[in-house]
């Protein structure tokens, strides 16, 4: 089996395994005041440091949360809820992720939120000058620092410059970027005023080799913000409840070992997906999406004319190679890919893309083999096209 579908989730670290299996022996509730309590905290706040060592932020700013989901919604609701009465914009750019947009769409339903959409250039990057113009008198700014689908790496310190001068609260989805791209919430935040500027950042440990299901959202001690969910004081009253101590701890581990061998790793994984890029672009009618340069190391996006992103999915995983569409579903119907359409590709191009995804357990082994099977899964994908239309 090839697996070239790290994006979407990638296999579990031993060092996140361990660290897991280590927590869960330490009997007591993280907030009981008794000594297997004081344990379980300890452990609690370890993680929390290792993280936030990381991220570049204080351990106070980490909040753990169940994943990148529950983080983007808790940033863009609960500033929202916070904002400063009398402005009601919220600067949306396209392409962002399901959980941003479909947040910020029940903002605009139930809230009466203005989004201002902020197209995005040919290559999937957000334009930090149409960004900052969005800004003007905007209750909040949400932006992704890379693109899951397109792989497209954005001037992340440009956007949150931008946010702060404009003094509009911002949040980064930094779910894709993890792991990848050198990352420090205070190096963004700069020194951007109480309330305002680089806010809440989303992290998701999934992607890094931690377990499905825990994440944080880093908020500023600074930011303006309301919980979504009410019961308790731990986080900062921001994320009440029990806290997961054995999911934090197995994140901290994946985490801090991704980070340890970021720049090595990176740099085998950009090695193997321009052998990867170049062995499928010698195939007749693919094109690489996505910025050429500024894009994440383990990420291919191509779109193969005249072919149907699913059927050449499913035909590629018959033959052993999994990789992604990259957009969702809706009642067992593929969409056409809204990242895609963001770049100004036609409705047949959104539908005609595969994305191929690299980690840490991918080698040269798996570039061969979907080499070897793509050009036979491709030219079948196309005939099955043509006798459709
Ligand atoms: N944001 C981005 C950019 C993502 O790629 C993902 C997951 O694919 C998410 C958010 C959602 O994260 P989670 O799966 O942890 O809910």
């Amino acid at each position: 089996m090839t697996y070239l579908d790290h994006a979407a989730t990638t296999p579990l670290r031993p060092e996140a395994r361990d660290a897991w299996l280590a927590a869960v022996e330490v009997v007591g509730n993280a907030s009981s005041i008794h000594r297997g309590g004081q344990d379980a905290r300890r452990l609690l706040e370890e993680s929390r440091e290792q993280v936030a060592d990381v991220l570049g932020c204080d351990p106070v700013e980490v909040v753990f949360t169940s994943g990148g989901t529950e983080s983007i919604n808790l940033a863009l609701k609960g500033l929202w809820e916070a904002r400063d009465g009398g402005r009601d914009a919220l600067v949306l750019p396209d392409g962002e992720h399901h959980a941003t947009m479909d947040a910020a769409g029940w903002l605009r339903q139930a809230r009466g939120a203005e989004l201002r959409h902020v197209g995005l250039d040919p290559f999937g990057a957000i334009p930090v000058d149409r960004f900052r113009d969005a800004l003007t008198g905007a209750a909040l700014a949400t932006a992704m620092i890379a693109n899951n689908e397109v792989g497209t790496v954005n001037d992340a310190a440009g956007l949150a410059a931008a946010a702060a001068d404009a003094g509009v609260p911002l949040h980064l989805d930094a779910v894709a970027a993890l792991g990848h791209v050198p990352l420090s919430f205070a190096g963004l935040r700069g020194s951007a005023g109480k309330g305002v500027g680089l806010s809440a950042l989303s992290v998701s440990a999934h992607k890094v080799g931690g377990p499905v299901g825990v994440g944080a959202l880093v908020v500023a001690r600074t930011a303006r913000i309301q919980p979504l969910h009410h019961g308790g004081a731990q986080q900062r009253g921001l994320r009440p409840g029990t806290q997961d101590v054995p999911g934090a701890a197995a994140f901290a581990a994946a985490l801090a070992a991704t980070e340890a061998e970021r720049v090595t790793e990176t740099a085998r994984l950009a090695q193997l997906r321009d052998r990867l890029v170049a062995g499928v672009l010698s195939l007749p009618g693919t094109h690489l999406l996505g910025d050429p340069v500024r894009r994440l190391p383990g990420n291919a996006h191509v779109l193969f004319e005249g072919a149907a992103g699913e059927t050449l999915l499913f035909l590629l995983d018959q033959a052993g190679v999994q990789a992604s569409t990259g957009s969702a579903c809706q009642a067992g119907v593929p969409e056409p890919s809204h990242v895609v359409l963001a770049l100004g590709r036609d409705e047949t191009a959104a539908r005609s893309v595969l994305r191929f995804t690299l980690g840490r357990t991918s080698t040269g082994a798996d570039v061969d083999e979907l080499l070897r099977v793509l050009p036979d899964a491709l030219a079948r994908a196309r005939a099955a096209a043509s006798v459709r239309s």
